[in-house]
């Protein structure tokens, strides 16, 4: 199951599973990445897919501690509100 993106595994597939990247617009670039953009799964490049990857990988490190913050600010305005 290693080297999905190399060598003998992709010389079966069409035009070496080379053709045009969904994101970036790359033409001949091996587009063996299939991503879900808006409900459409398209294929992308291993840049395309790091981004997307990355991209991923902030927002959920974005989202956690956004919401740990609202969780301890919340008790912080009731006190306020409370003291005026
Ligand atoms: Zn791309």
């Amino acid at each position: 199951m290693s080297k999905n993106h190399r060598g003998s595994g992709i010389r079966s597939l069409p035009a070496h599973g080379k053709g045009t990247c969904a994101i970036c617009g790359k033409i001949d670039i091996k587009v063996l990445w299939e991503k879900e953009i808006n409900g459409q799964t398209v294929k992308v490049c291993k840049f395309c897919n790091a981004k997307l990857k990355n991209e991923a990988r902030v927002e959920a490190r974005k989202a956690k501690p956004a919401a740990e913050a609202a969780a301890t600010e919340a008790p912080a305005e009731e006190t306020s509100a409370a003291a005026e």
